[in-house]
């Protein structure tokens, strides 16, 4: 079928996400070097709408492009930047960019949205929800298109701070997403106070679904949360058909994962979401 011709020469295609770093550890400096130096950006996962099968939008994942070690992961530089609170640039490029390309991609006639994660550290920041809202509609995108994903332990912090933050996020137009749900230890009475609007459940019980029962269970039973509290369910770290006809016949809305496709350079989304439908 054409369908999986269109698929083989995706997954042929070499993809930057596959090859290792010639190098895997860098200090801090060089990281804010690469910053300074616009050697950053976002790489793109898409999200894809179970029940339609049609791409819902795609996910934001830093990449750093560095000039003589390749294409850098994110457990490279991330948590040197939030220890030494300097996450604050790279979350304004991965804003800015993201944006743009998500904007660009609409103006072309791909009814995408997009999502970017965030820290928790920059989250308790007094004027952040302006800061973060002029970033994102200054490259013309309406807020209502663009996803906030923050952890689930972050989400959990008592910082009174954090959760005006967030529903001033959400009352400008943002989506809220809970990442890596499953992990956090949130109690359900913790988790309403936040005004979210997805729930995306942690690739740990996605990817052992298939053949573990707790992980099932758990699957399950937050699926079964989302629906009650009325909010978009995602699942994460989809890596084989099984997991997909599995997260699908457990009624998750949206789906994410290396089996649909592996975050992308920004110029080649177009063409694969063109191609998926
Ligand atoms: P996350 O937000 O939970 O993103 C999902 C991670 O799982 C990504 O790793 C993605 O490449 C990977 N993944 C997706 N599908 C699969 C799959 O089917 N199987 C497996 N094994 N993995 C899959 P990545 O890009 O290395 O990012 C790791 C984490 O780093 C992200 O987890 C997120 O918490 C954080 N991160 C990435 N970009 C940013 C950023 O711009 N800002 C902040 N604050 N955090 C970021
Ligand atoms: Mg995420
Ligand atoms: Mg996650
Ligand atoms: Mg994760």
């Amino acid at each position: 079928r054409f369908a999986d011709l269109i698929s083989l020469y995706w997954r042929a295609k070499p993809n930057p996400e596959r090859f290792k770093p010639a190098r895997e550890i860098f200090s801090l400096d060089e990281i804010i070097e690469g910053l300074q130096n616009d050697q950053f950006e976002p790489f793109y996962q898409p999200k894809i709408d179970l029940k339609t099968g049609r791409v819902k939008g795609a996910e934001a994942l830093a990449r750093w492009r560095h000039p003589r070690d390749g294409i850098v992961m994110p457990y490279a530089f991330l948590g040197l930047l939030e220890e030494n609170s300097e996450i604050s640039e790279l979350t304004w490029t991965m804003l800015a960019r993201s944006a743009r390309d998500c904007q660009e991609w609409r103006n072309a006639g791909l009814d995408l949205d997009v999502a970017v994660n965030l820290s928790v550290k920059q989250l308790a920041d007094p004027g952040i929800s302006d800061a973060i809202t002029w970033q994102v509609t200054n490259q013309g995108l309406e807020p209502r298109h663009m996803t906030l994903e923050i952890t689930e332990s972050a989400a959990m912090t008592n910082v009174g701070r954090v959760l005006e933050n967030l529903t001033r996020l959400r009352i400008k137009g943002f989506g809220l997403s809970i990442d890596d749900y499953g992990t956090g230890y949130s109690s359900m009475q913790q988790l309403t106070r936040i005004p979210f609007t997805e729930l995306k459940i942690d690739q740990s019980f996605v990817m052992h679904a298939a053949h573990q029962e707790s992980s099932r269970m758990i699957l399950e039973s937050s699926l079964d949360m989302a629906r009650k509290l009325g909010v978009v369910s995602v699942a994460e770290g989809v890596e084989t058909r099984d997991d997909l006809n599995l997260v699908r016949e457990c009624g998750c809305d949206l789906a994410q994962g290396f089996f649909i496709a592996r975050p992308m350079p920004s110029t080649d989304l177009p063409d694969w979401v063109r191609d998926y439908s």
